[in-house]
């Protein structure tokens, strides 16, 4: 899918009720929106998913939900006041600002694409007996590619840390990078921006009385480390769970809800003993591309993505992507923190955040291991990969929104055939039995094809039928919306079909 793809997902957000422009009326707020009637339930519905999977499958993990607000020393000993910046480049012809660390990445995904064109035109000359680890290793022209994203690669990596913005000028420069908008090379000098909100708490004016919207969750948890620790008398290894809004004032807002100034984090910062990081990254890695998978959205839409630049707080990290419209774009950051936090938390603020070990009778500054997704982005995940048109045998378009049945944001319609005979009268019976457990609806207008057609747009896994037949054998017609196959289900026996289908459960099953 092209960015003409992500059109077609913004309108359908916006059409059926999942996402809106943010105050529209006033002509929109770049880059902020709305999540509507089905968005809102969508997302509770993921963050059911993650809570469950994190917080409730996991006896040492538990959920915190931290003020947005925080002591304004909270980010310097974070580092963000000093070191939360992105380089910022403009093209002086269109005016048009970028990154310029995404411009430099832009460019190695394209060399990147050219790999892989490589790879798949062999792979069609050779056929079965395709090695593709050794063409990869060994062929020339992808050796020389490859050899190029490397050294682009080590001279950022380079620049960024000696934090000399002119090197990254230069690579820019020498990369002949254009800007896609004016097409020219004429770039501005490389600036640093920081990206945090700045406000004034009460009446106060000045520096005093200076905070910021919190540009992550993560440090709310850590300054409570203590506190759940010794409130709820947790050991090593544990964690900390927390959902949460997060503000960034990020340089280009674009893509829809991938990149939002206002969005939301689920993040957990799990607590270990120094040393044992490196088992504890690769245990996350592991357990939350199988958070992922186990949604069936399609393995191969995700890959991971080791940082070459490590922030200043880690010892390793990678991102999952995501084969997002626009391509594979950052999902998840899974993150080995080192005892950085907490050590500059102990500094700036004078109080001890060790943790006394028991076994070995000694007490030091855990180490940390973080998972951070962001909500927005795998809501996007999940309706980008859902939207489809379906060809259906008559020859007729059905447009489905093939959600995860347990995510999908009404589990079952339950439809009367007719508006009249008492069948309404049975349908509001069936809707009061199954209410309670799940998110249904009712409806009754229009003929029978078209709110199935409605349904499925808005990804609905069970449409319930009620028709003459039902007031006589009490059983009612459940469609699939994927099969499309009808079956007879008896009333009594409905809460348990119907909770088979789409319960959370299901996606924890094996
Ligand atoms: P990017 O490189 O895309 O700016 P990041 O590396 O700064 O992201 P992190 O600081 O690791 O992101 O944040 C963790 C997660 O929060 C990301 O994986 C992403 O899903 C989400 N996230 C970060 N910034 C935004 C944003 N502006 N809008 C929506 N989600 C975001």
């Amino acid at each position: 899918m092209s960015d003409d793809g992500l059109k077609k997902i913004i309108s359908h957000a916006k059409e059926y009720g999942f996402v809106f422009p943010s105050s529209e009326i006033y002509d929109g707020l770049s880059a902020a929106y709305d999540y509507g009637q089905l968005g809102s339930e969508l997302k509770n519905n993921i963050k059911e998913y993650w809570w469950t999977a994190m917080v409730r499958m996991n006896e040492n993990i538990v959920g915190i939900d931290a003020s947005i607000f925080m002591h304004p020393t909270t980010w310097k000993a974070s580092g963000h006041v000093d070191a939360f910046n992105d380089p910022l480049i403009d093209n002086k012809d269109s005016k048009k600002r970028y990154r310029a660390d995404v411009l430099i990445e832009e460019h190695i995904a394209k060399i990147e694409a050219k790999i892989n064109k490589d790879v798949t035109k062999a792979k069609k000359r050779f056929g079965d007996n395709f090695d593709e680890a050794q063409f990869r290793n060994t062929n020339p022209q992808v050796l020389r590619r490859q050899g190029d994203i490397d050294s682009i690669n080590t001279r950022f990596k380079a620049a960024m840390e000696a934090e000399n913005l002119a090197s990254v000028k230069a690579l820019i420069e020498d990369l002949g990078i254009t800007c896609p908008v004016s097409g020219s090379k004429n770039w501005t000098d490389v600036r640093q921006f920081n990206l945090m909100f700045k406000t004034e708490l009460g009446a106060v004016s000045g520096d005093s009385g200076a905070v910021y919207l919190r540009p992550e969750t993560a440090q709310g948890i850590f300054v409570n480390y203590l506190n759940v620790q010794k409130s709820g008398r947790m050991k090593l290894p544990f964690g900390i769970a927390q959902i949460g809004k997060a503000f960034r004032n990020e340089i280009i807002a674009r893509q829809f809800i991938f990149r939002m100034r206002e969005f939301e984090q689920m993040e957990m910062q799990f607590f270990i003993k120094p040393g044992t990081q490196e088992k504890w990254y690769s245990h996350w890695k592991e357990a939350r591309i199988q958070w992922h998978k186990a949604l069936g959205l399609g393995e191969d839409r995700y890959r991971f993505h080791d940082h070459v630049k490590l922030a200043h707080y880690a010892d390793a990290a990678c991102d999952i992507e995501f084969n997002f419209p626009m391509g594979f774009k950052e999902l998840e950051g899974i993150h080995s923190r080192t005892d950085f936090d907490l050590k500059q938390h102990e500094e700036y603020s004078n109080k001890k955040l060790r943790y006394f070990d028991p076994e070995s009778q000694e007490s030091y500054v855990p180490f940390v291991l973080e998972t951070s997704i962001g909500l927005d982005r795998m809501f996007l995940a999940v309706l980008s990969s859902s939207l489809r048109e379906e060809k259906l045998e008559d020859e007729s378009v059905r447009t489905v929104m093939s959600i995860p049945f347990a995510l999908a944001p009404v589990k079952a319609a339950i439809l009367p055939l007719i508006k009249k005979d008492g069948l309404p009268e049975k349908a509001r019976e069936v809707l009061a039995q199954l209410q309670l457990h799940h998110n249904v609806h009712y409806d009754e207008k229009d003929a029978i094809g078209r709110r199935y057609r409605r349904q499925d747009a808005i990804g609905t896994p069970l449409c319930i039928t009620v028709d003459h037949e039902t007031l006589k054998d009490h059983a009612v017609t459940v469609r699939n919306r994927d099969t499309m196959k009808q079956e007879r289900v008896p009333i009594a026996k409905l809460p348990h079909h119907v909770d088979e289908w789409v319960s959370m459960s299901s996606l924890f099953r094996a």
